[in-house]
């Protein structure tokens, strides 16, 4: 089991979460060439050890986030939203402003 700690409902299970893939992937611009998107989609690292996730919650707050999670143990090392308008605003609720 893997607990995910969304910044925005707490611990939940993994369940509750869609896998989204490999979130150091810069994806090409929407003309590129068809060879570009062909690697950007298919050619993938098989990282054996910690790698930076998309995690999207459908059963939650519905929030793209990205989880730093070791492929070996499911240890996850750090969970932030995807979006930096989310993370702002988080930011601005933690320090005591208005949200
Ligand atoms: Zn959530």
């Amino acid at each position: 089991m893997i607990i995910i700690n969304c910044p925005f409902c707490g611990p939940r299970d993994h369940s509750e979460f869609g896998y989204g893939g490999d979130a150091s992937i810069d994806y090409p611009a929407l003309d590129a060439p068809m060879d570009e998107w062909h690697d950007a989609i298919f050619l993938r690292e098989n990282i054996c050890g910690m790698q930076a996730e998309t995690w999207h919650h459908v059963n939650g707050c519905r929030m793209w986030l990205i989880v730093e999670r070791d492929t070996m143990t499911h240890e996850i090392k750090s969970v932030r939203p995807a979006h930096g308008g989310n993370a702002a605003v988080l930011e601005n609720v933690a320090e005591g402003g208005e949200s």
